[in-house]
């Protein structure tokens, strides 16, 4: 393998950094906030880095309708968005349960969803909204639905030399209330199970629509069939019938040090029950 003529490069346009990247074994640098511990823990190592701070084109943050995130748009940027958290609260709220506020200043939206790391936030949003991710290669261009984009843990559908450029996360109906909730092991640790709720009421305040994702229980983040809950009044009966069907949703938790599967599978329902309990109060449900 002929390796790259370069160790690190800062390009300052998208086609320069794609064209960069199309060399053997170069990976994309962005907030840095999982490479580079990997890095140094010696459990990865790029030939060289394609660092794509210096793209401003990636920066830009749209929030007409729907939320438009350029890639290395920063979660705390997300999380403060006026915005972004009167369109997309859900979105918000989990931008804002990520890590603490150094790993928020620096960790991107294109990294946190390409690592496609189990217990990361932003893929359980980009799941339960039918978000849609932008990606460019020296090759061209193409769009990806979130449901086909991660494939495994720390797997997704990117091939090598492409750069995820932007996530595309639709708006709700309006008057639609969503939140992020998550249960961690230790303050501002990754959550052992978070789960990304929307729901939106009838004229006579029934529930007429509702989408759930669950992250962190399974290797990827999954949809929670809810459609059950159209028709019902927004109140615990409904969120506690929700989180036991959340239950069920993955067939085989994940076990590792900081919890068993059963406690996953527990978890699941919780936060699924708590996200809809919040999101609903936010859509002026009785919840
Ligand atoms: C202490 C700590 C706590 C954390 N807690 C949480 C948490 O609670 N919730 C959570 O969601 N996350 C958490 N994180 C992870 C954080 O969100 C990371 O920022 C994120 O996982 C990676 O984003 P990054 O921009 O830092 O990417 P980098 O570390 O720069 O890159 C990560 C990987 O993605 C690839 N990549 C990055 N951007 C792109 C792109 N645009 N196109 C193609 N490939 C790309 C890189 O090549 C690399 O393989 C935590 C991190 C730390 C250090």
């Amino acid at each position: 393998m002929k390796p790259p003529p370069f160790a690190y490069a800062a390009p300052t346009e998208v086609g320069e950094a794609v064209e960069l990247l199309a060399a053997d074994g170069a990976r994309v640098l962005a907030g840095g906030q999982s490479l580079v511990p990997l890095m140094s823990a010696r459990r990865e190592h790029p030939a060289a880095l394609v660092d794509i701070n210096r793209l401003s084109a990636l920066a830009t943050l749209e929030t007409n309708g729907d939320v438009l995130a350029g890639a290395i748009v920063r979660a705390d940027r997300l999380a403060r968005d006026p915005a972004v958290r009167g369109r997309l609260a859900v979105l918000a709220d989990a931008a804002a349960r990520v890590g603490h506020p150094a790993v928020r200043n620096r960790g991107t939206v294109g990294g946190n969803v390409a690592f496609a790391d189990p217990a990361n936030n932003l893929p359980v949003v980009a799941i339960a909204l039918d978000a849609e991710l932008t990606v460019r290669s020296a090759g061209g261009e193409r769009t990806l639905a979130a449901s086909d984009f991660f494939r495994a843990a720390y797997t997704t559908a990117l091939e090598p030399g492409e750069l995820l450029c932007a996530v595309r996360f639709p708006g709700l109906p309006d008057g639609a209330g969503s939140a992020y909730y998550e249960v961690s092991a230790r303050s501002r640790g990754w959550g052992l199970a978070g789960a990304a709720a929307a729901l939106w009421l009838d004229a006579d305040g029934l529930i007429a629509g509702a989408r759930v994702a669950l992250g962190g229980v399974g290797d990827v983040p999954v949809r929670v069939d809810v459609d059950a809950l159209i028709g019902t009044e927004p109140g615990a009966e409904a969120f506690a019938a929700a989180g036991a069907t959340a239950r069920t949703a993955v067939a085989e938790p994940r076990a590792d040090l900081q919890a068993s599967a059963e406690h996953r599978r527990h978890l699941a329902g919780v936060v699924v029950e708590r996200a809809l309990r919040a999101a609903g109060q936010r859509a002026g449900g009785r919840a």
